[in-house]
């Protein structure tokens, strides 16, 4: 299970805070070893804390993994190639230690679900995902947000799919 590195209680958000989620889901799984912690932005070399940043107005994550559009700073800074570095390092993470699941921050370019924050600044949000975790849903990783832990733990406890058994006279015995 990869997990934003800021509901577990690190301080790495961009104005230096946690959003910890106090649960016991999620105890029960750091008890059990299942939590790969990770911060996207952090990993692509963002510096906390750190000006906010936001989609432009208009566009979507996926324009942004595909270059079309930027993630920038209220002052103009253009960040996009932190988001990018940050998803691929999370990408990296939860394969490399086998996750198929990840539980992420609601909101956040990179980290939001089913909302992000527009490109305003104004606190208003756009239909998500962030820039991570499409990246992690285009590579078949099961993403959650904070508001869906009971979905996430039974998605855990979901043995893989295994191959197809065939039906009908050629089916083994
Ligand atoms: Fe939390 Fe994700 Fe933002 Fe890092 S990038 S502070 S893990 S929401």
């Amino acid at each position: 299970m990869l997990v934003s590195a800021c509901l577990l209680g690190s301080r790495v958000r961009f104005d230096g805070r946690a959003r910890t989620v106090a649960d016991e889901i999620v105890e029960r799984w750091r008890a059990e070893g299942r939590i790969v912690a990770h911060c996207p932005e952090v990993a692509g070399g963002l510096p906390v804390p750190r000006p906010p940043a936001e989609i432009e107005p208009g566009a979507d994550a996926r324009a942004v993994l595909e270059g079309r559009a930027r993630i920038l700073t209220p002052d103009g800074e253009d960040v996009t190639r932190h988001f990018v570095d940050g998803a691929r390092a999370a990408l990296a993470a939860a394969t490399r230690n086998g996750a198929r699941t990840a539980l992420l921050k609601e909101s956040s370019p990179s980290c939001g679900l089913h909302r992000v924050y527009d490109g305003t600044f104004t606190g208003a949000t756009a239909p998500g995902p962030g820039v991570t975790a499409l990246l992690l849903q285009d590579h078949g990783v099961a993403v959650f947000c904070e508001s869906d832990l009971e979905a996430a733990d039974a998605r855990l406890r979901t043995p893989p799919a295994g191959p197809a058994i065939p039906d009908g006279p050629h089916a083994p015995p």
